[in-house]
């Protein structure tokens, strides 16, 4: 059984996707696939090396009549996410994957396919390995820990790869062409306050918002979905200004890249408008869901009634935070104005922690574009700064600009048109690829990313579409074969 899709076509990819999954390669243990990458290449007759940071790379010289074209980078990672059925055994450091054929479908028993970027790799093997093709100079990049934080294409130097043109096969979908991806930077906004003792008269109240959708906060970013901390900021900033409220804590959203999905804030206010705040919670949860009603599911917001803490966030501490996290850029910024429907710039005011004489805010933006990323990130400075906090940015890498007139892109388009008779969509991914860290280092790059059609990567139910993968290779080999001629 788990040798029959060893009968699928194109048989060569298949043949090299079944000795993959031999081979185990979760993130962070890679030392048995570059051996196994590198005894490859020795035996398939290649230059082939590891880099100092894990990296394998191939060379190929053109195939005869073939030398003045582009050289050509094919890149792919070479590890994957190790995810099991809860029920399943399986030891992802030393057992091999085990396939089965679903249909139009091959999965695997109850964990990651590995696929993704398994299918990658297969096709940089089968391209090695053939000595028919035409084709000009090649290499092949395989990059380490892509799963985990992209450390090997953050490692990659200057000058290990010198194609002129990166073909990435990490891409989900047959028939869509990528051609740009967002960077990102991280921004953290802090400050330390000393307490002040709330009003003994006062009672205190625990109003918690719940049932948001959250989602990804690059991919999703553009489905108008509520971002739980924003909506916390109109609460406050009403009870603010009409009930006398003050803030002990506020505790929204716990991972920069998603959106915030929940949040806390306990604040106290005087007897005499506890009926008044709680008529706005209900209110509020009446307006939200009319406002969010076909995207959320039931918003919940509810009040309750706790023990009156001692402390609180001073008044005008107070003010200027709900004001920062109030006014704080939130969601698209700005659309890529050469391509439709397609973010270049956002947001997410992803985690808010505050109480005990601390605040903390954490927001994560996007772009396409590293220009508009560094003007959304400074204008996030600025909106905290004047609230008197401490900003310090993080994390950042550059996203890969895409260019509508490339090239590849140009000679992509006309060869899937002529192969398959029908276009190919052609797209920008708002979330981080390696071309855009890869770009960085080898500027100039012409780059395309595509791959056979994968469901569900990163789960145990990753499968990959049978018919895709021969459409997939043979657009890899038509790609190959015409190939822009060297300026
Ligand atoms: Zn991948």
């Amino acid at each position: 059984m788990n040798n029959t899709i060893l009968s699928l076509a194109p048989q060569n990819v298949w043949k090299h996707f079944h000795s993959l999954n031999q081979i185990p390669r979760p993130s962070g243990h890679l030392d048995k696939i570059q051996q196994f990458l590198l005894e490859f290449g020795k035996n398939v007759g290649i230059e082939s090396s590891l880099d100092e940071v894990g990296n394998v790379v191939y060379r190929k010289p053109a195939s005869v009549g073939m030398e003045n074209r582009k050289k050509v980078v094919l890149q792919a990672h070479m590890d994957m996410v190790p995810q099991k059925e809860q029920d399943v055994a399986h030891d992802f450091v030393n057992d091999p994957i085990q396939t089965w054929i679903d249909g139009e479908w091959v999965r695997a028993k109850g964990t990651t396919l590995g696929a993704d970027d398994g299918m990658g790799i297969a096709a940089i093997m089968a391209v090695m390995e053939d000595k028919t093709l035409k084709h000009g100079p090649l290499e092949a990049l395989i990059t380490a820990d892509e799963e985990t934080g992209m450390f090997g294409a953050f490692g990659l130097k200057p000058g290990t790869v010198t194609g002129e043109i990166l073909l990435n096969l990490d891409s989900e979908a047959e028939g869509e062409l990528y051609i740009g991806c967002a960077g990102g930077e991280d921004l953290t906004a802090t400050l330390e306050y000393k307490e002040s003792p709330v009003d003994k008269d006062d009672i205190a109240l625990k109003v918690t918002l719940k049932g948001l959708r959250g989602g990804h906060s690059g991919m999703e970013i553009n489905e108008g979905r509520a971002n739980a901390n924003k909506l916390m900021a109109r609460f406050m900033n009403q009870v603010i200004a009409f009930d006398e409220a003050c803030l002990v804590s506020w505790h929204g959203g716990n991972m920069r890249n998603a959106i915030p999905r929940e949040c806390e804030v306990v604040i106290t206010v005087p007897q005499s408008e506890e009926e008044d705040v709680l008529a706005y919670v209900a209110e509020c949860e009446r307006l939200w869901n009319e406002e969010y009603g076909v995207i959320e599911t039931p918003i919940s917001f509810k009040a309750e009634k706790v023990d009156l803490p001692k402390w609180m966030v001073p008044e005008e501490i107070r003010d200027n935070l709900v004001d920062a996290i109030y006014a704080c850029q939130d969601g698209v910024l700005r659309m890529i104005p050469t391509i439709p429907d397609t973010v270049e710039t956002s947001s997410n005011l992803a985690i808010v922690n505050i109480g005990e004489g601390k605040a903390e805010v954490k927001i994560l933006a996007r772009s396409s574009r590293d220009s508009m990323k560094d003007y959304l990130v400074t204008s996030l400075e600025s909106c905290f700064s004047m609230a008197g906090m401490l900003t310090a940015r993080s994390g950042g890498y550059s996203g890969w600009e895409p260019n509508v007139n490339s090239p590849i892109l140009k000679a992509m388009r006309e060869s899937y048109a002529s192969q398959f008779g029908k276009e190919p969509e052609v797209k920008v991914i708002h979330a981080g690829l390696e071309c855009g860290i890869i770009g960085a280092v080898v500027p100039g790059m012409d780059m395309i990313s595509f791959g056979p059609t994968l469901n569900s990567p990163h789960t145990p139910s990753e499968r990959c579409h049978i018919p895709s993968v021969k459409r997939f290779y043979d657009f890899l080999v038509a790609t190959l074969e015409n190939t822009p001629i060297r300026n």
